[in-house]
């Protein structure tokens, strides 16, 4: 299994650090956001120090990691047509960063309709993707599954079946699929898991699937609101989610954590990094209900 999370990428060693921070949880792979994902402000390629990076990646096996563009990228915006244009020109900047850094994966939220219907929203992503994408583009853009919260597209696979039959250079297309967000719109991963994957594959083959968000949920089937979890606390729970781990078909898929971090009461300013311990459990393959409270008490010997 390649098992990971999301990692930061900051400071003067930029993509160094988000190694080092990856290989500090004992991950096997990691997700990186080429700088903060509320805003577009990004350093030069040449500032990144991929090279070292891509050392101390090589000096420990990794291979494979991906990309998120940032949230505010919307190319389902047909309100406020600055929005869609920074989106395709910051797309376009995204894919190439993705490639310096030698990932071949960019995980891309489809999109928000901002009230103008789901027809209105699928015409504009399919627009954006098609100025976006090239045949030599070798990077995969991976739409992620969505929660459906406010008019957000993506949370009915059959949307984002739409979109691949509209966009030009489909073959540069991936999915990600985000347990939480598949929960949250509905698609119940607790129970049958197999049943989830059986409707996926009514509009695509399982090898389409380029990245997986392993996330529990702190909401209810079909709640429609995306909030994540730490793995085994929230209504997915354990079994569901470390049975994907162990999936033949995503053995070779980069599975991510982006459960929250752990805070103390009063203390709302510190939080700690659960990913090395949620690591270690998902690999053990046993639910440990102390883990949270071990975090913290960590934390209070660091
Ligand atoms: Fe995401
Ligand atoms: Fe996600
Ligand atoms: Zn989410």
């Amino acid at each position: 299994m390649l098992l990971g999370s999301h990692v930061g990428m900051s400071g003067k060693e930029m993509m160094l650090a988000s190694v080092k921070e990856a290989l500090s949880y004992g991950a096997d792979t990691f997700m990186l956001y080429t700088g903060a994902p509320q805003n577009t402000r990004r350093k030069e390629i040449a500032d990144l120090n991929i090279e070292a990076a891509q050392a101390l990646m090589a000096e420990h096996g990794m291979k494979k990691f991906v990309v998120h563009a940032p949230y505010i990228i919307n190319l389902a915006n047909t309100v406020n047509a600055e929005t869609y244009d920074l989106a395709v020109m910051f797309l376009k900047k995204e894919i190439e960063r993705t490639a310096a850094m030698g990932s071949d994966t960019l995980v891309l939220h489809p999109g928000s309709h901002v009230g103008e219907g789901e027809d209105s929203g699928i015409a504009s992503i399919v627009k954006g993707l098609n100025e976006v994408l090239t045949p030599d583009c070798n990077v995969h853009i991976a739409l992620e599954t969505m929660a459906g919260k406010g008019s957000e597209i993506g949370n009915r696979f059959e949307q984002l079946a739409r979109i691949y039959d509209g966009v030009k250079w489909n073959d540069k297309l991936r999915i990600c699929m985000d347990t939480c967000h598949l929960n949250d719109s509905g698609y119940d991963v607790k129970n049958d898991f197999e049943g989830v994957l059986k409707q996926f594959e009514r509009y695509f083959p399982l090898s389409q699937i380029a990245c997986i968000h392993l996330n529990d949920s702190k909401n209810e089937l079909g709640a429609a609101k995306d909030r994540h979890e730490n793995i085994g606390f929230g209504t997915i729970g354990f079994d569901a989610l470390h049975s994907i781990t162990r999936m033949n078909e995503f053995a070779d898929t980069p599975i991510i954590l982006e459960t929250p971090y752990v805070t103390r009461e009063g203390e709302k300013d510190r939080a700690f990094s659960p990913y090395r311990y949620e690591i270690a459990m998902l690999k053990k393959g046993i639910f440990d209900p102390e883990l949270i409270e071990m975090i913290r008490k960590d934390a209070d010997r660091a």
